[in-house]
């Protein structure tokens, strides 16, 4: 990294190099505390930050009213096993529920956690021969072995076969493609309705339509996955509302507990009894934080109007790229749906993202070349304005 930024201590440095597996690539700087859009680092030093919580900080840094519903249920319960109701937990279950398609949820801690749930759900649901899942190249489920398996990207398979055998890859957009693979060992389809990871690649017009009358048409459970998607992230509480068509399950994780570790996975009353009990588990899922953190974040979406705005600040970020993109040839595509941003470069993306960071700004970069930004709800359009302007900077730096 360069010389103009502020290093984390040798002590920290040393600390990690000696205690903690080397499995993440991580920025020589040290973070310490966060509030709002902005996050400190150990020097003092105060980034904006466009990609808060690697999309799980939806509400911002510290959002006030998770941090008290937190601190007043740490207080009273933490952890009670779910072999007890637990009606924090099924008000939980209710508000997500209520504001999605009147399903029943199952919990536990994170977006795979979540898949692997789907998964199991679509094999127990359907006969005994029928086990295949259809999931799309480019799309990301998650890292346990089912979930890397349900993965179309051979980057991320590297070294770990054999896989989970009974996934079936398709390309994105691509309906002909998952009628051909439909046989009659087929029991769901797994898809992001628009690919995070992958690039925010937003579907082509028709397609989740089409793998819903295909689902129909052939038996299947349509699973969507909205770990990234959901919460609100796309200006909706879920991005299948945006495109009007409703899967059986989805899953959901990353922004669902406002920044507090949690995840769900949502299907409809007909097919939840099929994770009958005893086939599935999770010791810590819908515990008592993760419950108060996910009501507190439902509520301080609702409390502050921040769907409308989450469109607002959209459109704020849409009208500054694309204006910018018109000037600059090396940017390919802005992709925008809601607070899920993506710039397409015809360069590499580090090098932008470390220019940034210099500058104090978090971005992020995924797909080698796609800009990514999953900012806060609770950005004004000045700091829009703000993160723009860096970014633009940077780009205008490498164009000449
Ligand atoms: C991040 C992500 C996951 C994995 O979530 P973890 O909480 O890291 O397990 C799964 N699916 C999608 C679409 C994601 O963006």
């Amino acid at each position: 990294m360069t010389e103009t930024l502020t290093l984390a201590s040798d002590e920290t440095v040393e600390m990690f190099q000696r205690y903690v597996i080397p499995n993440y690539g991580r920025y020589p700087v040290n973070l310490v505390r966060g509030e709002g859009v902005h996050i400190w680092d150990s020097e003092g030093n105060r980034y904006l930050d466009l990609f808060p919580g690697w999309g799980c900080n939806l509400l911002g840094h510290c959002p006030p009213p998770v941090v008290e519903a937190i601190q007043k249920q740490a207080a009273k319960l933490i952890h009670v096993p779910n072999s007890w109701h637990i009606d924090i937990q099924g008000r939980w279950a209710k508000m997500l529920s209520d504001r999605s398609f009147g399903g029943q949820a199952f919990f536990c801690n994170s977006g795979a956690e979540a898949n692997e749930a789907a998964i199991k759900l679509a094999r127990l649901h359907s006969p005994e021969d029928r086990y295949k899942i259809i999931t799309f190249e480019g799309g990301f489920h998650g890292r346990t072995l089912g979930a890397t398996a349900a993965t179309a990207q051979p980057k991320y398979h590297e070294g770990l076969g054999p896989l989970m055998a009974g996934f079936q890859y398709a390309p994105f957009g691509d309906l002909e493609a998952v009628q051909q693979l439909i046989d009659e060992h087929t029991c769901a389809i797994l898809v992001e309705p628009i690919q995070g990871e992958g690039g925010v690649r937003i579907p082509p017009e028709g397609f989740l339509a089409g793998l819903r009358s295909l689902a129909d048409k052939h038996d299947l459970l349509l699973m969507f996955d909205e770990v990234q998607t959901g919460c609100g992230r796309t200006g909706e509480w879920f991005a299948y509302q945006r495109f009007g068509v409703t899967p059986d399950v989805m899953t959901l994780a990353k922004a669902i507990c406002g920044g507090v570790a949690g995840g769900a996975m949502l299907t409809t009353p007909e097919i939840a009894p099929s994770l009958r009990p005893g086939m599935h588990a999770a010791t810590f899922g819908g515990n008592p934080i993760a419950a108060a953190a996910g009501i507190a974040t439902l509520e301080m979406i609702e409390n502050e109007g921040l769907l409308e705005k989450a469109q607002e600040i959209s459109r704020g970020f849409q009208t500054r790229l694309e204006s910018l993109a018109e000037r600059l040839p090396i940017i390919r595509e802005v992709r925008v749906a809601g607070l899920m941003i993506g710039v397409e470069l015809a360069v590499d993306g580090a090098p932008v993202v470390a220019a940034c960071l210099e500058r104090k700004l978090l971005i992020n970069c995924t797909q080698g070349n796609v800009i990514r930004f999953l900012p806060a709800m609770t950005m004004t359009l000045e700091q829009v304005e703000e993160g723009c302007d860096v970014v633009a900077e940077v780009l205008e730096g490498l164009a000449t």
